[in-house]
């Protein structure tokens, strides 16, 4: 799958994750742990270059572009679907449930 043919490959992304859906099974925190973590309560978050996770309904962190294809790795397997990748400059979803 391409990940720059829906998001130039310049354009800046940003994910989170709906811990309502989210299962806890740590697959994204596997294949992208510099953006995944599950914290104490068993549900994975977002986290941010500062490793500080983001732990309010809907907070993102930008997607860093290395880590871009182990991301939407993630948002495919993603069991709960509930990891979104949207673009920042208009809020679009690029990859997960929501994206076209
Ligand atoms: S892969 Fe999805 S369901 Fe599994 S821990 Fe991560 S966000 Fe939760």
């Amino acid at each position: 799958m391409s990940v720059t043919s829906e998001a130039g490959a310049s354009e800046q992304l940003e994910v989170w994750i709906d811990q309502d859906l989210c299962t806890g099974d740590g697959i994204c925190a596997q294949y992208a742990p510099e953006v995944f973590e599950l914290d104490i309560d068993g549900l994975a978050y977002v986290k941010g270059a500062d490793e500080e996770l983001r732990q309010s309904p809907g907070e993102t962190v930008p997607v860093p572009l290395t880590l871009l294809q182990d991301v939407v790795d993630s948002v495919r397997d993603c069991p709960g679907d509930c990891i979104h990748v949207r673009r920042a400059s208009d809020g679009v979803e690029v990859h997960g449930p929501d994206a076209d």
